[in-house]
């Protein structure tokens, strides 16, 4: 049994950035990596927005710089994933893939949101053979083919902008007939000319699940009930991220769609336990805001630990 001051688990922006803060405080933080290390940065392209770099980072770099940086401070990374947590047990008992068994005085949660897949069945089933939530992994294999991406949001246009680089033509299917995506992002998209948008409608059936290939999609115009074929190669569904927060249900404050209540900073309803990046906001999702907020729950981890035990009894008091 491993007995740790601060554990973090999650290894994008917010854990990183948690890591960093709680190793430059001297609380020799452990890092559980997770399952995708690095996090949602490391399926992306280029970052423009992360201030500093004003010819925009790649963000598998940019992962790889605040990684190095953390454990320059002293921060252990572990390449492991929890198993189980118990928040009423103090110190908090975690146990790892392999077996392994930690305890936390503070724990940093910093689990991030992963894809969003249609609820379709179809989509699942052809996961990796032709369909994907990741442009930057697999767009090089639809060279000079026809692929679909669904979704209006800024994930999409990036998406649809990055894979128009390899496909021959891009289709934006779309559920409203206005996007959701930034101004930016929008007239990018809208100036590209090998995309193009099919408006109000949905996916009904990615094909060929038999075949065990994509060879078209049934799209479904929302406002007719009309249904028609298009024929693509591949689909990229780019339709936002459920936060993961399983391990938590039942122990944590999370809202209605699944995601840490946070208050008076990053505190959540257990004292001691502290939400960092997407894992707890819906709202800005941003790299930057991700790893604003890791910086915030190391330094409510780190204040919390000064004044353990009595700051249980507080953030009881204040938490929620
Ligand atoms: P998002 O903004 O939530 O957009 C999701 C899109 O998918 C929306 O257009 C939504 O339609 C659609 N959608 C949701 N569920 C659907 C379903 N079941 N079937 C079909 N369509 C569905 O998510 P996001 O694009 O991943 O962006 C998340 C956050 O990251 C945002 O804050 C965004 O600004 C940020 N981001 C920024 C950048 C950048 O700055 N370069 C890049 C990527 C992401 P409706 O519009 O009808 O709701």
């Amino acid at each position: 049994m491993s007995e740790r001051n601060v554990v973090i688990i999650g290894s994008g922006p917010a854990g990183l950035t948690a890591a960093l803060y709680a190793a430059r405080a001297n609380l020799k933080p452990l890092l559980i990596e997770g399952l995708e290390a690095g996090g949602q940065l490391m399926l992306t392209t280029m970052v423009e927005n992360w201030p500093g770099f004003r010819e925009g980072i790649m963000g598998p770099d940019l992962m790889a710089e605040i990684r190095a940086q953390a454990e320059r401070f002293g921060a252990e990374i572990l390449q492991s994933t929890v198993s189980r947590v118990d928040l009423s047990v103090r110190p908090f008992p975690l146990e790892l893939s392999d077996g392994a068994r930690i305890t936390a005085d503070a724990l940093i949660i910093a689990t991030g949101a992963s894809a969003r897949w249609l609820d379709i069945g179809s989509d699942r089933r052809l996961s990796g053979h032709g369909v994907s939530t990741c442009a930057t992994c697999d767009g090089y294999f639809f060279r000079g083919r026809p692929i679909a991406v669904v979704g209006g949001g800024d994930s999409a246009m990036e998406e649809a902008i990055y894979l128009t680089r390899f496909a021959s033509k891009v289709t934006v299917i779309h559920r409203r007939e206005s996007l959701r995506a930034s101004k930016i992002m929008q007239d990018k998209a809208f100036a590209n000319p090998k995309i193009e948008f099919v408006w109000d409608s949905e996916i009904a059936e990615v094909k060929d699940v038999q075949r065990g290939e994509v060879t078209g999609v049934v799209v479904r115009n929302l406002k007719t009930g009309a249904l028609h074929d298009l024929a693509v190669d591949g689909v990229f569904i780019a339709i936002g991220h459920t936060p993961n927060t399983t391990l938590f249900r039942g122990q944590l404050d999370l809202d209605e769609t699944g995601y840490i209540v946070t208050g008076q900073g990053t505190r959540t309803s257990v004292p001691g336990v502290f939400a960092a990046g997407d894992v707890q906001d819906h709202v800005y999702r941003q790299a930057i805001t991700a790893a604003g907020s890791g910086c915030m729950a190391a330094i409510d981890a780190e204040r919390y630990l000064e004044h353990l035990p009595a700051a249980a009894d507080t953030q009881a008091a204040t938490a929620g």
